[in-house]
């Protein structure tokens, strides 16, 4: 099958890929509409995204289960107080009481972006939202990397999957958005359910090796991923034996042989998530597809000074 999602993440010469990571996390609020106009603004034409369902079934993009008190405010304006709320247990009604425009600079989390926007009135938005957005001539080229999030609480839970997978899908196509969209995920039994209900959108394999660390105060996916003894050589394999279109490896576990082994599989692989200059140099060096970052600017700046560009026009 031929799927015209591919050409746009693909690399080609002088031309590696860049998504932004939640939008544009390392600047401003994740995962918001904020946050996507201004890395669409900077001319990035490829976001990364994450969605989960409220308890009436509406896919919204936001990364960790429980709106978590590092970087959500309550309707009074104060960092979130007491037991984390789950996103599944509150409507989309009830979840626009809550403000996700910025991060508690005391947190282990909000520690990790000193340089982030600090905004007010911002609300978890509904994929539905950004997709509208990217109906706009202006954004007929911009494709989504939407990664879809398991619930820790549910794994093994059939029906629960296929009923999200079906929520998001079902959006995905309500906006004819198949055809720029990539469905991506940890989970690869959440994948394979994607390839049953959405074959026409490629499914993306993220993968993490055991060895090298969580990042720090937000939910993890190693629990859902399916890779414990494995080595970086393997995953590509493993991906296109589960029928996987792009491999997705946590930037420092790739090796240039695990790279070209997908290449050779016919894989397009995008490394997560490259926010260091000295790390951004390495990945370009190896020649990945795409490099997938919270900070944008650097990844362009650092493209732009090896003669390089993210876009092909
Ligand atoms: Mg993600």
């Amino acid at each position: 099958m031929q799927y015209p999602q591919i050409p746009a993440f693909a690399a080609r010469p002088g031309v590696i890929r860049l998504i932004g990571h939640r939008g544009a996390r390392g600047v401003l609020p994740e995962n918001t509409m904020e946050g996507f106009a201004f890395t669409l603004a900077a001319g990035v034409e490829l976001l990364e995204l994450d969605v989960t369902a409220t308890r009436d079934g509406v896919p919204v993009i936001t990364h960790n289960h429980r709106l978590t008190r590092s970087m959500i405010r309550g309707a009074d304006g104060c960092w979130l107080q007491g037991e984390e709320p789950k996103v599944s247990s509150l409507t989309y009604a009830e979840l626009q009481a809550y403000d996700a425009g910025g991060l508690d600079g005391s947190s282990t989390y909000g520690r990790r972006f000193p340089d982030q926007a600090f905004l007010t009135g911002v609300r978890i938005p509904r994929l539905a939202d950004l997709l509208a957005l990217l109906q706009r001539p202006e954004h007929h080229n911009v494709h989504l990397l939407l990664e879809i999030k398991s619930d820790p609480d549910l794994i093994g839970d059939t029906t629960a999957r296929r009923k999200l997978v079906e929520a998001v899908v079902s959006e995905v196509r309500k906006a004819h958005m198949q055809p720029r969209t990539v469905l991506h995920s940890f989970d690869w039994d959440l994948l394979a359910e994607c390839q049953r209900i959405a074959p026409e959108m490629p499914a993306s394999f993220l993968t993490q090796l055991p060895d090298n660390a969580d990042d720090p105060g937000e939910d993890s996916s190693k629990a859902v991923n399916p890779v414990a003894g494995c080595s970086a050589l393997d995953l590509p394999d493993r991906v296109a034996a589960a029928k996987g279109q792009f491999w997705c490896p946590y930037f420092l576990d790739i090796t240039a042989d695990a790279l070209a082994r997908a290449r050779a599989l016919g894989l397009v692989t995008v490394v997560w998530t490259v926010n260091e200059p000295e790390d951004i140099d390495r990945m370009i060096a190896l020649g990945v597809d795409a490099i997938c970052t919270d900070y944008p600017g650097r990844v362009q700046r650092r493209l732009l000074m090896h003669g390089l560009h993210w876009r092909t026009d």
